[in-house]
């Protein structure tokens, strides 16, 4: 049978009344996104002549699955998707330049402590290397911008997370902190070396990289948030770009523009990475995205 079924006369009608199309109640935005989510879904159903079964091993996936969304949508592609959507509506708008927009993923912690000068973001032992990073934070004409809030957080050697990590080995903010520019828009901080990760083995970003014949590992990297008044705030993350995944991420969070080559000093690395705001149009321009996002209390000190 071809997909022509989902346009037949009973199954229109079903679908309406299911996304409230009658109704003169709800939220007409939320029901003109389900209503096409909806026959999507549908019409997969029938063009992959879809069992039963098969339909209900799919709920099962996502239910077991639900805590790992924030993966599964950068395995997907569907992150990366959001700011390919994002660049083409700026490219429209003639709004162009500065450092490339890349995926938050989810792993952000709201609440590190805010902290100024030459940072050390580690608070906890690793046995590796040390990374250090400084350059400017710059606006469209290369002026340093100022009163820059930077946001920048990073896993540990054995790819984990503070707050996120499975051991309990780490304190709530190590490798995380906000840290408050001066006038100069310049930046520096250190910490122990991040490696890459992999998804949580024989979880659902797992199984369905296998299902896929894909990976789920991400080169070593380091995210950031960048706000400052005046300014669009850029979401983005540098990738090393001498790790062996740096052109095979499976979250697509790498980027032309994004990969910088890290200086190698025996056990150490180096790089300097500047980063170039767009000035904001609008109030909205300097705020984060809704996404829901994680948060700690900062320790006592
Ligand atoms: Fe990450």
């Amino acid at each position: 049978m071809d997909d022509s079924f989902v346009k037949t006369h009973e199954v229109q009608a079903l679908f309406d009344t299911a996304a409230g199309i009658g109704s003169a109640d709800g939220s007409p935005r939320v029901k003109a996104i389900m209503r096409d989510i909806i026959e999507a879904a549908a019409a997969v159903i029938v063009r992959h002549d879809v069992s039963e079964s098969e339909f209900w091993q799919a709920v099962t996936f996502l239910q077991q699955g639900a805590d790992e969304f924030g993966l599964l949508v950068a395995g997907t592609g569907l992150e990366h998707f959001l700011d390919l959507f994002m660049d083409a509506k700026d490219a429209e708008a003639g709004l162009t330049g500065g450092t490339p927009r890349t995926i938050e993923g989810p792993l952000y912690v709201a609440g590190a402590p805010l902290v100024e000068g030459d940072v050390n973001l580690s608070k906890d032992p690793d046995d590796t290397g040390a990374l250090y990073m400084n350059g400017r934070v710059i606006g469209p004409d290369g002026e340093p911008v100022s009163d820059v809030i930077l946001h920048v957080w990073h896993a540990n050697s054995k790819g984990w997370y503070s707050h996120f990590d499975p051991t309990g080995e780490q304190t709530p903010f190590n490798n995380r902190a906000r840290i408050k520019l001066g006038p100069d828009g310049r930046y520096s901080f250190h910490s122990r070396m991040p490696n890459g990760y992999s998804v949580p083995p024989g979880g659902a970003t797992d199984v369905l990289m296998q299902a896929l014949g894909r990976h789920g590992n991400r080169p070593a990297h380091v995210h950031f948030f960048i706000e400052a008044p005046g300014y669009r705030t850029l979401t983005t993350q540098i990738n090393f770009g001498d790790d062996p995944f740096a052109k095979d991420d499976f979250a697509f969070g790498t980027r032309e523009g994004l990969l910088p080559v890290p200086q190698r000093q025996g056990d150490s690395a180096y790089i300097a990475f500047d980063f170039r705001l767009q000035r904001a149009a609008g109030a909205e321009d300097e705020q984060l995205s809704a996404r829901s996002r994680a948060a700690a209390e900062p320790a006592l000190a």
